[in-house]
């Protein structure tokens, strides 16, 4: 914001008429004569002050031509000398500041005849003339002592990227109103940013989806390339180091254009509605990545003119994408369309003027920075309403699970009853008849091992809908390994008889602390799975085994083993592998194993499991025995 008794020299902005071919003086200062700018092409950065100097006092001077007319460089190494003759009115300020903008401009340096006549070097960035400021801002400002006759200053500014530069003179007063503005835009762009990375972040640690880790790398960078651009990374680029600024920019230019496309596709999640655009721009984001790391180690200068081009791809490919999206996801693509246009047509308003296809002029240079300030908290607003879907996600995910443990509770309390009636009825019958026709045995055994899958059934859901309803406390008792596999046998109602089970016990049966009822409930359910998935029979073992820490229990099985595939899945509540449901006549619920990696993990053990299928299975629970 112009401060009063402003002068200002634009280059090259729009500059078809006179006016920006000198410097004016208006405001504060009364009216002085108009000072002259002109400007000097120095392709090869060779030229000294001496050398033009010395040209300057030969007929037809350096070369010097005043500026006028359009001035468009886009990326160039070429350096270009400003000369500007200034003066002041008898009654304005003698102190003045020269700012030059934008601060990113890579090296510009000042020559200020003294007294004697001689010319004093000084670089942009070495004043901060507003030294009470938090941040130390790398301004590229000068302080100028004018006079009433004009003196002949020379500035020489050479850029590694694209070349447009405004001067400003302004007096102390003008200047420090000016960075009131700039500073509390830079302030809000500040707070914004860091509210939108704190909240991107906790939603990341929170929830660990991959698209809060991309929401918060890609807010990272693009906030450090806006501080960098606003030359806020005087401290450790400048003074010393000015060729760092090149590769900052460069990194961190292409480090945030492959962070953007990753932010873009793990939000829309087009993947599968558009295979072959997913497949180009995850491409074009790796190559970015790729050019991050060439960049930080100084290539930036050879990248730069192929990352125009794929800057401009890259953002006609996202606009596209976010359209075609907008049938299929119509709320996060206009969001995203709402988020991004502003930058995205910023950025490529940028892009065209680096080019050449549009001028070098303010507008296209200072609009992103704007965006920018809308772009920051509305990520956060993505952010925080992804959050919003996943929670209303888990809402449902949780009411279906609700209604699935009513029922299956409602059935389990219902079935005791008539089974409990069925029992009783039958051994009744057994001992009536079974004097009379001993043959009737093996079938009644089969009968009796139905009723005790069934009562297995009723009782696994019931205490899985106890363990879920958090009403399960682990009391931990002292009980020897032999006592509890003798429990475990006692417990195993079931004939066993194509099924020889052989149990091996710890040398070292000194009781260990665990909950036994729970703790049987488990081997129970692994030795019934055992039992059930060998339909050819084949011998079961039930190891108990001990080290310095834990009890360890292992069941092992010579069945149908389980598909690689099933294995993820196999702890899941109500999940069966295939080749299980595939068996005939044998049922199952696909509690049992959620049961015992519940159990086990309110110990604060772990279960394992091996298999080959057709060959068989073994599970291993390992239960810590101390400090619990
Ligand atoms: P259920 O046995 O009632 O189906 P579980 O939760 O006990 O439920 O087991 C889940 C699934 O794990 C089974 O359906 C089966 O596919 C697989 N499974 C468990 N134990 C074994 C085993 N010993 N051998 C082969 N598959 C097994």
């Amino acid at each position: 914001m112009p401060g009063p008794g402003k002068a200002v020299a634009e280059l090259p902005e729009g500059a078809a008429d006179s006016r920006n071919a000198h410097v004016t003086v208006d405001g504060g200062g009364g009216v002085v004569p108009p000072g002259r700018l002109s400007i000097l092409r120095d392709a090869d950065g060779s030229l000294t002050l001496n050398d033009l100097l010395a040209a300057e006092r030969r007929p037809g001077g350096a070369g010097f031509v005043p500026l006028s007319g359009p001035f468009s460089r886009g990326y160039t190494r070429d350096v270009y000398w400003l000369r500007l003759e200034v003066a002041r009115t008898p009654d304005a300020d003698r102190e003045w500041w020269l700012v030059a903008w934008p601060p990113f401009v890579d090296d510009v340096r000042l020559y200020t005849p003294d007294a004697s006549g001689r010319y004093i070097e000084q670089r942009g960035g070495d004043h901060v003339p507003v030294p009470e400021r938090s941040l130390a801002v790398r301004e590229t400002v000068f302080p100028l002592t004018l006079g009433v006759e004009p003196r002949t200053f020379y500035l020489r500014v050479a850029s590694t990227s694209t070349l447009t530069l405004s001067l400003e003179l302004c007096t102390p007063q003008g200047f420090a109103e000016r960075s009131v503005f700039t500073n509390t835009r830079q302030g809000v762009f500040t707070g914004l940013l860091l509210t939108s990375v704190i909240v991107s972040l906790l939603s990341a640690l929170w929830l660990r989806r991959r698209f809060f880790i991309v929401a918060t790398l890609y807010l990272c960078a693009y906030g450090a390339l806006h501080f960098v651009l606003n030359g806020y990374d005087q401290l450790i680029l400048y003074p010393g180091q000015p060729w760092l600024a090149d590769h900052v920019v460069g990194v961190l230019g292409t480090l945030t254009a492959g962070l953007l496309i990753h932010f873009v596709l793990a939000y829309l999640e087009p993947g599968r509605a558009y295979r072959g655009l997913t497949l180009i721009l995850s491409a074009l984001a790796w190559l970015c990545l790729f050019w991050a790391v060439l960049s930080a180690a100084g290539l930036y200068a050879l990248i730069a003119p192929w990352f125009q081009f794929t800057a401009l791809l890259i953002l006609v490919l996202l606009i596209a994408l976010m359209l075609m999206m907008l049938p299929r996801a119509r709320r996060r693509a206009t969001l995203m369309l709402v988020m991004f246009l502003p930058s995205l047509l910023a950025a490529l308003a940028q892009v065209m003027r680096n080019l050449g296809v549009l001028p070098t002029n303010f507008w296209t240079t200072g609009l992103w920075e704007w965006t920018t300030l809308f772009q920051i908290p509305f990520a956060a607003v993505v952010v925080l309403l992804r959050v919003r879907e996943i929670e209303q996600e888990h809402q449902l995910v949780r009411a279906r699970e609700q209604a699935q443990r009513g029922l299956i509770n409602m059935i389990a309390h219902e079935l005791r009853t008539p089974l409990a009636v069925i029992d009783a009825a039958i051994a009744n019958l057994e001992a009536r008849t079974l004097k009379d026709d001993p043959g009737l045995r093996p079938r009644y055994r089969r009968i009796q091992t139905a009723l005790t899958r069934l009562n297995t059934l009723v009782d696994n859901a019931l205490a899985q809908d106890r363990l879920q309803g958090g009403e399960v406390d682990i009391v931990r008792q002292p009980v020897a390994p032999s006592d509890l596999a003798a429990q475990v046998r006692e417990l195993l109602d079931i004939d066993v008889g194509r099924h020889p089970l052989k149990v091996r016990l710890p040398q070292d049966d000194t009781p260990v602390r665990v909950d036994s009822h729970w703790l049987c409930l488990a081997v129970l359910n692994l030795l019934d799975n055992a039992i059930k998935y060998s339909p050819d029979g084949g011998p079961i073992a039930l190891n108990f085994d001990r080290d310095a820490a834990a009890l360890i229990i292992g069941v092992e099985d010579h069945g149908i083993g389980i598909p690689p595939q099933a294995r993820e899945r196999l702890f899941e509540r109500l999940y069966r592998a295939d080749n299980a449901r595939a068996l005939p006549g044998v049922g199952g619920l696909g509690i049992g194993l959620y049961l015992v990696r519940e159990i086990v993990r309110r110990h604060g053990g772990e279960v394992r499991v091996e298999s080959a299928p057709g060959t068989g299975s073994r599970f291993t629970l390992r239960i810590p025995v101390t400090g619990h």
